[in-house]
């Protein structure tokens, strides 16, 4: 529900976040519980559910906020060598919430798939 939804309220500006940067269609934030050096989440400002809910008409929009990765890359020393990208899919792929979003990780990746 986009109304009780955690991402869609950091959209809305009703709950803080540590903003990086934004864009008319996604926003990217810290991960409020980093999982490495740089952990950051890349998040449509639509209340899209998950991966599953993407359609060729939103082909556009996914592919901007992987590219987007690129740019994050230059802002972040720890990502110099690379970075990993990762997008959990429903209950059984570890989404935990149900607003799709990408994980941008850098930095002491160790441990992690
Ligand atoms: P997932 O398991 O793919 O659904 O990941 C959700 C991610 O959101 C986790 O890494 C959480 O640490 C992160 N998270 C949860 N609440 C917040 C929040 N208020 N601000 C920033 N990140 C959050
Ligand atoms: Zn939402």
């Amino acid at each position: 529900m986009e109304k009780e939804c955690i991402f869609c309220k950091i959209i809305r500006g009703e709950v803080s976040s540590e903003k990086i940067l934004e864009d008319e269609d996604f926003i990217v934030i810290k991960d409020i519980n980093p999982k490495a050096d740089v952990h950051l989440l890349i998040i449509p400002k639509e209340h899209i559910t998950s991966l599953r809910e993407f359609n060729s008409e939103k082909a556009d929009m996914l592919g901007k906020m992987l590219l987007v990765s690129k740019e994050l890359a230059k802002k972040f020393d720890q990502a110099k060598d690379g970075y990993k990208i990762a997008i959990n899919v429903g209950k059984g792929g570890g989404q935990i919430i149900d607003h799709f979003h990408i994980h941008f990780l850098a930095g002491n990746l160790t441990g992690l798939p």
